[in-house]
């Protein structure tokens, strides 16, 4: 799936900023330009005209592809940039439940109760995900083929990552943390979501069984249900989502699927207006120059098309912008 339309997903899930009417006319107008294939510039656009911009297309009842997608490529570049982040903060604290103080609610029932959760100070956020002294080890559910990635599917957003398995296969926590929801839900069907030591949430839908408690403390690597097919599900799978303060993230940029392990062993966080986007730390971009393809860049890097297409959520016939910055490695 590609990573424009998933940022999109991010930009568009979220509503927090709904409302406003003001820009409404410069929405239409660019609607209008859009479906009759005029050009439009986004980079001659503020910061906040951009933010403007997407907060009066969750009026809309549809946003035309194109729009989304010049959007989406615009948003990627800047949110890259230093200027549209600020402050570094951690939570670790002695609660006896994980990352408390981030929270400090610990809801045993609705899976994501955080809508009023995103703060000033939360600008950006680093977090350790693989330090065996915080307790973050990691183990992936189930090694299985990926049958659907995060992002826009069907029209409807997906917020997770869907892994093949057969019913009764054994599906592990991926980190360690304390379970907080296990219980049966219509659409995710018997769902277990962990809340671990970083501030992560990570969510495991579809199963058949539920071998935990909500309480329990549980390791990475620890079996936590049984694969299956219950709740709004054609076919088993696991449904896997990992959250931060109720918004999804793209489980690829913190988990290398091809090879089961982490992308890097901390990431950073960086708060958008409307959610986070994940970026891990210890990886550079290349930044694209004149005249670069990415058979190039991924042989510079010595990694392949495949992966750099999955790391940025690219097409291969996409063509490369000059300034384009790409992720490198996972
Ligand atoms: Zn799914």
């Amino acid at each position: 799936m590609n990573k424009i339309l998933s940022l999109f997903f991010l930009l568009l899930s979220l509503q927090l900023f709904a409302g406003g009417g003001e820009k409404k006319d410069t929405v239409q107008a660019l609607v209008v330009s859009v479906q009759k294939d005029d050009p439009f510039d986004l980079d001659s656009m503020s910061g906040k005209d951009i933010i403007s911009l997407i907060d009066s297309l969750l009026d809309l009842d549809a946003v035309p592809a194109n729009l989304a997608k010049e959007i989406n490529a615009y948003a990627e570049e800047k949110l890259l940039k230093h200027d549209f982040y600020i402050s570094l903060t951690g939570f670790y604290d002695s609660s006896i439940y994980p990352s408390n103080s981030l929270y400090q609610k610990w809801d045993t029932y609705n899976l994501y109760p955080y809508r009023e959760s995103l703060r000033e100070k939360d600008d950006e956020v680093k977090l350790i995900i693989a330090d065996s002294l915080n307790h973050c080890n990691f183990v992936p559910p189930i090694k299985g083929l990926i049958t659907s990635n995060f992002g826009w599917r069907d029209g409807r957003s997906h917020n997770g990552m869907d892994i093949d398995l057969q019913v009764w296969d054994p599906v592990k926590a991926s980190f360690d943390g304390m379970v907080r929801i296990s219980r049966y839900h219509p659409g995710y069907g018997r769902v277990v979501v962990i809340r671990h030591y970083n501030g992560l949430e990570t969510l495991y839908a579809h199963l058949h069984r539920l071998k935990v408690e909500p309480g329990d403390v549980v390791e990475a690597g620890q079996v936590i249900g049984l694969g299956g097919s219950s709740g709004r599900s054609t076919g088993s799978h696991l449904h896997f989502e990992v959250r931060f303060k109720g918004k999804a993230l793209n489980p690829r940029h913190l988990i290398d699927f091809n090879n089961n392990c982490l992308v890097s062993d901390s990431i950073k966080l960086i708060k958008t207006k409307w959610s986070y986007t994940a970026v891990p730390l210890g990886i550079d971009y290349h930044t694209v120059e004149s005249g670069e393809h990415l058979y190039g860049i991924a042989k510079k890097y010595g990694t392949t098309i495949t992966n750099l297409c999955q790391m940025n959520g690219i097409r291969r016939n996409r063509p490369l912008r000059v300034g384009q910055k790409l992720r490198i490695g996972g």
